[in-house]
């Protein structure tokens, strides 16, 4: 356990959370090693939600442990004080603002960057434009940058929205069911970059559509009544006679 703590991005041990006697989370425990991007599937109500929840200090857990780069206990953060530690979230529904330009809410989320701003690099504007482009790179924003955020489809102001994220400059991205309402070729080019995210970020992704899944290439895990019911390859999960009973055979 130790070993596996130190090591670690995230590692949650026993963690428990009840909503009215519900429990939400029921002794919850995974570990996501250095730089790791981990899928995260089950059925509807399974807590994926809420362990996302507890990890980025939204909801208190009632027990158990979790910590964050091996030694910072998130437990002991509020909100504010874990997005700072480098943890990013991206809600299901997009947030960008429709009525600026895609590079002008890249500015944005990058001058909301405390970091960034009291930093000198902030002065040399070429600095600023070099991680935008990077950002609208990665984001498959580049041919976008002039447009208004507004009129881009579902698909893209959801990039748009993970690369306001990654302006924040985190350390962990979770993200929630990011292809939801996406077309297939968006989902596709989603998972792609996701993946070029993952070479410089830890990720954990939750995600319904099975062939994303796949395209990602990662160890699932999937929840069911609040804890890990099975953990590996999809492959493995996918032959898995209680993850096809509860979830994939339905
Ligand atoms: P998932 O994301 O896997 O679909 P959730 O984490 O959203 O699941 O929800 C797990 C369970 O906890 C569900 O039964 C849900 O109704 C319940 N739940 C989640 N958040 C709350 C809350 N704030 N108050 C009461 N019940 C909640
Ligand atoms: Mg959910």
């Amino acid at each position: 356990m130790a070993v596996e703590l130190t090591d670690s991005t995230l590692y949650l041990d026993g963690v428990s959370v009840s909503f009215d006697g519900f429990k939400a989370l029921n002794e919850l425990s995974l570990v996501l090693a250095k730089g790791e991007m981990r899928a995260i599937i089950g059925p509807n109500g399974a807590g994926k939600t809420t362990m996302m929840d507890v990890i980025t200090g939204k909801t208190r857990p009632d027990k158990g442990d979790i910590y964050f780069e091996g030694s910072i206990d998130l437990t002991k953060h509020d909100e504010a004080a874990i997005a700072q530690l480098g943890i990013g979230r991206k809600f299901q529904k997009p947030t960008v603002f429709e009525t600026q330009t895609v590079f002008d809410n890249l500015e944005l989320a990058l001058k909301a960057n405390r970091s960034v701003i009291t930093s000198l690099f902030w002065n040399r504007s070429n600095e600023a434009q070099k991680r935008i482009d990077d950002i609208l790179e990665i984001t498959r924003l580049g041919d976008h940058a002039g447009q208004l955020a507004g009129s881009l489809s579902h698909g893209q102001k959801q990039w748009l929205e993970i690369g306001m994220l990654l302006a924040q400059d985190p350390k962990l991205l979770l993200v929630d069911e990011p292809a939801a309402g996406m077309t297939d070729d968006e989902t596709a080019e989603t998972a792609k970059l996701l993946k070029d995210i993952a070479k410089s970020h830890a990720v954990v992704v939750v995600e319904h559509d099975m062939t994303f899944v796949r395209d990602l290439g990662v160890r699932v895990t999937v929840l069911h009544e609040g804890s890990v019911l099975a953990e590996g390859s999809l492959d493995t999960v996918s032959a898995n006679e209680r993850v096809i009973e509860v979830y994939l055979g339905r």
